[in-house]
């Protein structure tokens, strides 16, 4: 551990989380996420700099507006608290400031997708769009990824949920796998690269089908959709992660 670099790392990725909220909150109502200043949905007034202070605020505030005594989510503290660790670990997972960059904007874009798509059931092509480009572009920085993997990565991983959309669609006559979900696939595999394709999505599935059991034992109609960008996007994580990890332990097994 290098607390000199790790500090100052860990509180500029407590502000970013504290913009990842915002971005969080605004992007899918197609507001604004500069302008204006954020205010409190409680009584409209605007939160002043001092009460924008990650995590701290949260804490000296009881969770609660000042103006008007409405308690805030615990979210927000969480996400602020979630860009920080996230930062410091991309930096420990690349030494050179480039490539923690990369890493770290596609977990935080991650991280946005995962609530939003839970908040909304859509994954904002903003993101998805984007970030499949500059995924592209990292492998020209990253020594660990090549172009045509990369962008083998992203047609395979769109590629196959789109197949899986049709086959869906064919099969049941209902939607299931919206086209938000193939655009994240995609940009997904832009960042990992086609080998890590196939494990972000048996992951994703896993964790989805055991939350959509759940949700039927509960008494749901097995008709309620899961949204399936909150299962891929922290499988892709876990994957930026681990994957070369798991793919050694998984091919030395032959
Ligand atoms: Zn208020």
């Amino acid at each position: 551990m290098n607390w000199i670099v790790d500090i100052p790392v860990f509180i500029f990725g407590l502000m970013a989380g504290s913009f990842l909220n915002v971005v969080i909150y605004r992007l899918p109502l197609g507001r604004s996420v500069v302008r204006p200043r954020s205010f409190c949905p409680g009584c409209g007034k605007t939160i002043s700099s001092y009460e924008n202070i990650p995590v701290l605020s949260y804490l000296f505030l009881r969770g609660r507006c000042r103006g008007c005594g409405v308690s805030i989510s615990p979210r927000y503290p969480v996400v602020e608290l979630f860009g920080g660790l996230l930062a410091v670990l991309a930096v420990h997972l690349h030494g050179d400031w480039v490539n923690a960059a990369f890493v770290y904007a596609f977990l935080m874009a991650l991280l946005a997708i995962t609530m939003i798509d839970w908040d909304h059931r859509v994954i904002p092509d903003q993101i998805s769009l984007s970030f499949i480009a500059v995924g592209l572009a990292w492998s020209f920085f990253n020594p660990g990824l090549s172009l045509i993997s990369s962008a083998a990565g992203a047609l395979a991983g769109g590629g196959s949920l789109w197949l899986v959309g049709i086959l869906y669609r064919k099969m049941r006559k209902a939607e299931g796998m919206g086209g938000g979900d193939v655009k994240l696939m995609a940009m997904i595999g832009a960042f990992l690269g086609i080998g890590l394709v196939l494990p972000v999505i048996v992951i994703a599935s896993f964790f989805g089908s055991v939350y959509g059991i759940s949700l039927m034992r509960r008494g749901g109609d097995g008709q309620t959709a899961v949204a399936f960008g909150s299962f891929l996007a922290p499988s892709a994580a876990f994957c930026m992660v681990f994957g070369s990890t798991l793919l050694a332990w998984y091919f030395g097994r032959f």
